[in-house]
């Protein structure tokens, strides 16, 4: 499997450094709102790399953090009169009712800033230890240009680093380079004891801290949006490498960016929007779908457009499922014959297309296409051989793949056809019974929830509009 490196601007063979384990930290959501759009990308793709690695046979340690005190989260508290945890508890619930529904599974581990600040504390002391940290009035400082690497993930002069990122100039700091390990307490802020006095820590020490000390100091992956290339991910690496003196992560993967309307997403031009509010009005699964129409590292336009495409492309799965759920309940039963057989491996070259595309940089928009091309060959197989194995066969392979995108998952879609089902066998019931205007009732019922009820000789087959 090839993985394009960051840090090396190529596509590299992934091996992992040992054996079939695979370590990756991404980094997670600040929480103090809920996550928007442009988060999403992020959480599912790199939940994508972490299925498919296991599709693959590797044992994945996947870490996430939350980062649960920065100045946002304090902003937020102040603005609703709350303490600081009251919001970072609130929004990591909301983080977790917004993943479930993404599909985007729980990490091994979800570390808090705030519950590692030991770590924190630990790590910052070995950096003044090895002569990297230095303290003005209780704010500790990283010496970045001592770090003879510093730039390496960015691949830009000190000087263009400076200027591009903006950074206000600060007569406490050696260079304007230099960052905050450690921030001494303001008024009436979170703080925590330390040797430079009560604070709380910079945002990248966090990452650097928990990646240690739940991964060990080399990772195989590290993860996250393009925008945290600089100045985050360039001072993870700092601090990792001058605490450890050995390479902080082997690989770099780096998400394009999720535009609005083709334009940046920013809450000043009113085009901010959060999972929720697009779920509420799509449902989860498109969006999941549309994140993956894409390669990751493409830049990706959200647009109405787009939700409506992917509802469609969705439903079209739905149907060769139900299609297929349909032949599995009611067709001919008997065992497969050796003919029936060397069809169904017929299918191998769609796990191949699929496979192909995954290996080659986590290509999801062309796995998409692959599963579509299998729906579209197994469409074919099984209206030639309507048997009830056949059709089982044909669905396991549908599964095998959507499953690695995180797609047509089938608990949640296994209760709406247990909803839907049980309503289908009142209207039978109600039939037997001469009730039609029952009947016609659950029919109109169910039609205002988009699903049609189609009667034939097999019996009742629905589908959605
Ligand atoms: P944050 O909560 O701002 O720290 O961001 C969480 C993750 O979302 C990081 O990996 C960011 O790089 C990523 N991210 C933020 N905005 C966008 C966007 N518009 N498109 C893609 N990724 C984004
Ligand atoms: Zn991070």
């Amino acid at each position: 499997m090839k993985l394009y490196n960051s840090i090396t601007k190529q596509k590299e063979e992934f091996k992992p450094i040992a054996g079939d384990k695979v370590t990756i930290y991404s980094c997670g959501p600040t929480v103090y709102n809920y996550f928007h759009i442009g988060n999403a990308r992020p959480f599912i793709v790199f939940d994508v790399l972490r299925r498919y690695l296991e599709y693959r046979g590797y044992n994945v340690v996947f870490v996430q953090n939350f980062t649960d005190i920065d100045d946002k989260v304090i902003a937020r508290a102040n603005e609703l009169g709350l303490d600081y945890l009251e919001i970072a508890n609130r929004y990591i619930d909301e983080y977790y009712k917004d993943a479930k529904g993404l599909g985007i599974r729980k990490a091994s581990i979800h570390p808090r800033a705030t519950e590692n600040i030991d770590a924190i504390i630990e790590l910052v002391e070995k950096l003044f230890e090895t002569g990297y940290a230095y303290e003005v009035n209780g704010d500790v400082y990283f010496r970045a240009l001592k770090f003879t690497d510093y730039g390496k993930l960015s691949k830009q002069p000190i000087e263009d680093l400076v200027s591009g990122a903006r950074i206000e100039v600060d007569e406490r700091k050696e260079h304007p380079i230099d960052f905050a390990l450690w921030k001494a307490a303001k008024l009436g802020e979170p703080a925590w004891d330390s040797p430079w006095g009560r604070g709380r820590p910079g945002w990248h020490i966090e990452c650097s801290a928990m990646a240690n000390r739940y991964l060990g100091p080399t990772i195989d992956i590290h993860s996250g949006g393009v925008d945290l290339k600089f100045p985050h991910h360039e001072n993870e690496i700092a601090q990792s490498e001058a605490a450890n003196g050995c390479r902080f992560a082997n690989f770099w993967l780096h998400n394009a960016f999720l535009n609005i309307d083709n334009q940046k997403m920013s809450k000043s031009l009113g085009n901010f929007l959060t999972v929720r509010e697009i779920a509420e009005k799509y449902g989860y699964e498109p969006i999941r779908f549309f994140m993956l129409s894409a390669h990751y590292r493409s830049p990706l336009n959200y647009s109405v457009d787009s939700m409506t495409q992917a509802s469609a492309a969705l439903e079209r799965l739905y149907t060769a499922k139900r299609n297929l759920e349909f032949i599995a309940e009611n067709g001919e039963r008997g065992e497969l014959d050796g003919n029936d057989n060397s069809v169904l491996s017929g299918l191998d070259k769609n796990r191949e297309a699929f496979i192909g595309a995954m290996d080659d940089d986590l290509n999801t928009a062309d796995a998409v296409a692959a599963i579509f091309e299998l729906v579209r060959d197994i469409n074919i197989l099984v209206n030639n051989t309507p048997k009830v194995e056949f059709a089982k066969a044909c669905l396991e392979r549908l599964y095998e793949l959507a499953d690695v995108l995180g797609l047509m998952r089938r608990d949640d879609e296994d209760e709406l056809s247990a909803e839907i089902e049980a309503l289908i066998e009142k209207r039978s019931l109600a039939r037997k019974n001469r009730d039609f205007a029952e009947a016609d009732r659950i029919r109109d019922e169910l039609k205002s929830r988009g699903i049609v009820l189609e009667d034939t000789p097999q019996g009742v087959k629905w589908h959605r509009i």
